[in-house]
């Protein structure tokens, strides 16, 4: 038994160890632990799904344009780079950062804080991971490139024929399977099991 204290409330609330169902707050009813079992199996599996789908993603060109007898291919990573190269510098460093980097970041940290514990391996600094992992959620953007392709391929497609390529779809998929892995971690298990194995 251990005492929670309600994040919307204040109230303390006893925890029942073993809690195979989602517990909410005594007096205001705030989820207080939510019931996920197998939450690092289907977060493991939901997270190697994610990296798959992101190296599709990065690997093939996301829009095609064709205008004439001209066909331009664009992917991820060479779209960056021309926006650089247009002297967009902002705009490059931040689609890097959003659409890039931290989608990867948060794919590695979850795989470095996950795979230890599955199968009981040694991980110095899993804390600090898992801290970064909570903590840089926010700024995957993954969503907001979508619609800004989606806002493209109605805006251009008056002037040019645009074609979505692989890497669309892989994007999309990978959109739903990054929120479906997040949603699937257990953090307050996951700081347990981590303080425990200090
Ligand atoms: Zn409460």
């Amino acid at each position: 038994m251990h005492v929670v204290a309600c994040h919307d409330c204040d109230l303390l609330n006893q925890l029942p160890d073993e809690a195979e169902a989602t517990v909410l707050c005594a007096r205001c009813g705030a989820v207080l632990q939510r019931y996920r079992p197998d939450s690092i199996d289907r977060a493991l599996a939901l997270t190697c799904g994610a990296l798959i789908l992101f190296i599709i993603a990065n690997s093939f060109p996301f829009l095609a344009m064709k205008s004439g007898g001209f066909v331009q291919e664009t992917k991820l990573l060479t779209g960056i780079r021309e926006l650089w190269r247009q002297e967009l510098y902002g705009l490059a460093t931040l689609v890097l950062i959003t659409c890039v980097l931290v989608p990867l970041l948060q794919m590695a940290a979850m795989l470095y804080v996950l795979v230890p514990l599955k199968w009981n391996l040694p991980a110095p600094h899993a804390i600090r991971a898992f801290r970064l992992l909570l903590h840089v959620a926010p700024w995957g953007m993954l969503e907001i490139f979508m619609l800004g392709i989606l806002v493209a391929l109605v805006k251009l497609g008056k002037m040019a024929t645009i074609v979505p390529g692989i890497s669309v779809f892989a994007f999309g998929v990978l959109v739903l399977v990054m929120a479906a892995a997040i949603s699937a971690l257990d953090p307050p298990m996951l700081w347990e099991r981590l303080d425990h194995r200090r």
